[in-house]
């Protein structure tokens, strides 16, 4: 960028995360209404508060349908059609093994293994019934309980970008706690890092360069704790109930909209490295960086960003080889 470009950024916590928007010119109240936004749909979409929409509809599970705003239906529209992908490892109504397993929260433990059993008896996908006509969410059985976690951000990410181009903001960039937006293409592109896990907070094993594409990361590192010297993350397998158990310490997924990043992470980490890249041949509009626990990064394809390796106890590996 060249001497006479200033980025300014504007940061806040919200959804539990730090939030990070970065402008090219100097704007405190188009940046608080870009916070604000955020807030409007944190409080619509969360399921860590007694009161949301989305509790609504959990609070009448095996009881009611409930009525929701068009977006929050939109969203659980999209969240059921990604659970209800061949082989998906993502499941929209995981929330009952979420609470139970508390992961990042304050007591979290592991669960007695007939608890699991019982409660991925309430994580059924299916049971979860939506109508177009009046826009309502019917959980069928008590105790179900949708969660929103893995898209919500990609989904809000998405709505930042689309509120500052209507804005006249022509170059931006937001991050919601690792669900990246970037909008147009300053000089040089935006340069994004990629986490070292488990290190210290500007710790970074490369960069990706991007112009107007989302990145998202997902990792294990993000949210964990220890018991036993096993490691447990906040990322389910919804066939077992326990916390996916695989290679990757994170995974990276570049697209156009952020929500497709933050399904494909999840997705992703159900497939692991070899079948991922095997399924990611078919979208060329989404591309995949993993991290594996041995310490090698392996591109699915790079052609919508530049990849630049900057640590070297890491192994740039081809998906093709
Ligand atoms: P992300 O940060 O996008 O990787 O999403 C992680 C969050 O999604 C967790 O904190 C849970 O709230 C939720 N979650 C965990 N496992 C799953 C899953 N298999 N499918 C859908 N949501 C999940
Ligand atoms: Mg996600």
């Amino acid at each position: 960028m060249s001497d006479t470009t200033r980025v300014y950024s504007y940061s806040a916590i919200l959804m539990g995360s730090p939030i990070l928007l970065k402008l090219f010119v100097h704007d405190e109240a188009l940046a608080s209404r870009v916070f604000r936004l955020i807030k409007q749909y944190e409080d619509l979409l969360t399921v860590n508060r007694a009161q949301s929409q989305v509790m609504d509809i959990n609070h009448a599970a095996g009881q009611r349908a409930v009525k929701v705003s068009s977006p929050v239906y939109a969203l659980i529209k999209c969240a059921k059609a990604a659970s209800e992908l061949p082989q998906s490892a993502f499941n929209l109504a995981i929330g009952p093994l979420v609470k139970r397993w508390r992961i990042g929260f304050k007591g979290d433990s592991v669960p007695p293994a007939d608890e699991i059993t019982h409660l991925l008896t309430l994580t059924r996908h299916d049971q979860v019934i939506l109508n177009d006509d009046d826009e309502s969410v019917f959980l069928a059985q008590p105790g179900m309980e949708i969660d929103l976690g893995a898209i919500a951000k990609g989904y809000i990410a998405d709505r930042v970008r689309d509120f500052l181009r209507q804005e006249g903001v022509a170059q931006g960039l937001i991050n919601l706690g690792g669900n990246v937006q970037t909008l147009g293409m300053p000089e040089g592109g935006w340069s994004i890092g990629l986490k070292k896990p488990f290190s210290t907070a500007g710790a970074m094993i490369g960069t990706l360069d991007v112009e107007n594409k989302s990145v998202v990361t997902s990792g294990v590192y993000e949210r964990f704790f220890e018991q036993d010297g096993q490691l447990y993350h906040h990322i389910l397998d919804p066939r077992t109930g326990y916390p996916v158990n695989n290679e990757l310490n994170s995974v990276t997924i570049v697209s156009t909209n952020s929500i497709d990043g933050d399904i494909w992470t999840t997705l992703m980490y159900g497939m692991g490295v070899e079948k991922g890249c095997a399924a990611l041949r078919a979208r060329p509009d989404i591309e995949a960086i993993f991290v594996t626990k041995k310490k090698e990064v392996v591109l699915s394809s790079a052609h919508l960003y530049r990849f630049t390796l900057l640590d070297n106890e890491y192994r740039l590996t081809d998906s093709t080889v």
